[in-house]
């Protein structure tokens, strides 16, 4: 286009020439191209004259220039521009573009016109305009497909972001399940079970794996003696720091943490000073960061549970602050229930003026021990006890000296008992001691030991006193539990009737005396039984 519009104007006196770009799908000129001196000016008549130029169209057939009806234009033509002629440029017998000349006489076009028709202006023109449709419609399509990747990449941008926050819901969802489980799993364990040290270790380590910590521990305090339970989960790879808390700075901190009425947070103690705890004791367990929360229960510290972060640092945000709160309160809940347990079970089986087993405890073991030493051909002794003259005691120093006596012969009885003997009270002033695996023999030096025992041990208020014993051996005496029961009883009543303060062993013929203390009968024998004629075999 720019070739035959230079060309136009160079090979005729116009003043401007312009192209006009005709397009039959719009039936309209959809596009309009200026040359020459007067280039401006011809466009902005060229502008607003399309409408009369589409009007005032040359004759297809004509191929020649015609001058416009000025006078059928909507607007005036500038002088300089007048006269316009108008030059129709066929392609394939379709109209492609008009040539304006402007400020040159029809007459004076009749060369130009020639040249043109030679030049093949119409294929040019027709090939220019759809060249630079095409360039435009490459240049749409590649703002098209910018705006397109544009788009793709923030598509991009917003998926990867709609990804990392379902994942993150996602993390959030599993992280509250996991804890949900967690509180769910440790309140039914407590619940289930009374077996505290089972329910501990369980707790430290789901407590210890689901917050992937270093380290968790439940160091819970013994009061009588003060002692500490530990009971420790520790991750793979960190080493464990129970030994610790065995010490006296451990039961120390113990006592400290536990003391303490809320969860508090701990620094490594390599960097900063640790508020009331022992620095030197924090560097040994070796974190980087801990939490302790004290597990307490009606005012009651019953120890502490220690979560540490051994490699990176830890921040605990407030809800694992208040979750791990009302796991405390669970475990707290689980260790009373265990110790009110325990001492009730306790209590069904001790005697309570005494602490040694009642009568119930006593015939329990006594029968499971008899099977025992039957199934493995063992001997099994049985020594009763029976203090003297309480009726007395009691008549003249009153009850409370009486069951003062009865506690110092159960205290004395239990201080000199084997782990594996059973002493216990068997009703009144009676008690009783099994001693499993044991001979006759022996069995008659442990009743004469404890005898004496009780015979050299004043009690407080009252002074000496003393008790008669008898003692049966299975299998010498009997084959069942009522008969060597019947045996020791007999033997017994023969230590009685022979003057008490005395061990008399059965037999299947007669009784024997095997021990005698001259002159130290207890306060309530009666000054004129005497008790020092029994002479040992
Ligand atoms: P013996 O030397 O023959 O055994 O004479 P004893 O007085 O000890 O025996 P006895 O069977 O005649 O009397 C037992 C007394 O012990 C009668 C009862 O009131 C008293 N007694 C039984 N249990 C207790 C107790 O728990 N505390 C006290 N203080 N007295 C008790
Ligand atoms: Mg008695």
């Amino acid at each position: 286009m720019e070739i035959i519009g230079q060309f136009a104007v160079s090979a005729s006196p116009a003043e401007a020439v312009a192209i006009m770009i005709w397009d039959p799908d719009l039936e309209d000129f959809s596009d309009r191209e200026c040359f020459g001196a007067k280039k401006k000016q011809l466009a902005g008549v060229v502008q607003e004259l399309t409408e009369s130029f589409r009007d005032t169209l040359p004759d297809a057939a004509s191929q020649k220039f015609q001058e416009v009806d000025e006078d059928e234009l909507d607007s005036a033509v500038p002088k300089e521009l007048s006269p316009l002629c108008v030059y129709p440029l066929y392609y394939e017998k379709e109209l492609c573009a008009c040539l304006l000349i402007a400020g040159v006489e029809e007459s004076q076009l009749a060369a130009l016109c020639q040249d043109l028709s030679h030049m093949s202006c119409s294929l040019v023109i027709t090939h220019a305009w759809e060249y630079r449709e095409l360039s435009r419609e490459n240049q749409r399509l590649r703002t098209r497909y910018e705006e397109l990747e544009d788009r793709i990449v923030s598509m991009e941008e917003q998926t990867r972001k709609l990804i990392h926050d379902v994942m993150a819901k996602d993390a959030l969802r599993t992280k509250h399940t996991e804890r949900e489980r967690l509180v769910y799993g440790i309140s039914n364990t407590v619940r289930s079970s009374l077996e505290i040290e089972s329910v501990l270790q369980r707790a430290v380590d789901n407590i210890g794996s689901t917050y992937q910590v270093s380290r968790c521990l439940v160091l819970r305090l013994e009061k009588v003696p003060e002692t500490v339970e530990i009971y420790e989960y520790h991750s793979s790879g960190i080493s464990s720091i129970r030994e610790h808390f065995v010490s006296a700075d451990g039961l120390h901190f113990v006592r400290a943490a536990s003391s303490k009425q809320a969860p508090q947070y701990l620094a490594d103690p390599n960097e900063t000073v640790q508020g009331d705890f022992d620095l030197e004791f924090l560097k040994q367990l070796d974190y980087r960061s801990g939490l302790i929360v004290p597990l307490i229960m009606r005012d009651q510290s019953l120890g502490v549970l220690l979560l540490q972060d051994a490699i990176v640092p830890r921040e605990w945000d407030i809800d694992d602050l208040s979750l791990l709160g009302a796991l405390a309160d669970q475990l707290s809940v689980g260790i009373e229930n265990a110790q009110l347990h325990a001492e009730k079970k306790q209590q069904a089986v001790m005697d309570e003026l005494t602490g040694v087993a009642n009568r119930r405890r006593f015939m329990e073991v006594y029968h499971l021990e008899f099977e025992r030493a039957k199934r493995y051909s063992e001997n099994l002794s049985l020594v009763v006890f029976d203090l003297d003259f309480l009726k007395k005691i009691n008549d003249t120093h009153g009850h409370q000296a009486g069951d003062a006596a009865i506690r110092s012969i159960g205290k004395l009885l239990k201080q000199s008992s084997r782990a594996v003997d059973l002493p216990a009270r068997y009703g009144g002033e009676e008690f009783c001691l099994l001693l499993p695996n044991t001979d006759l023999a022996m069995a008659a030096q442990i009743a004469e030991r404890a005898r004496k025992l009780i015979n050299e041990t004043p009690v407080e208020g009252l002074g000496p006193i003393s008790a008669s014993v008898g003692v049966a051996c299975y299998p010498q005496h009997a084959d069942e539990p009522e008969s060597l029961f019947e045996r020791a009883d007999e033997a017994l009543y023969e230590a009685k009737r022979t003057g008490r303060n005395r061990v008399c062993l059965a037999g299947a013929v007669s009784l024997e005396y095997i021990s005698q203390d001259s002159g130290s009968q207890g306060t309530g024998a009666p000054g004129g039984e005497s008790t020092s004629s029994a002479k040992p075999i």
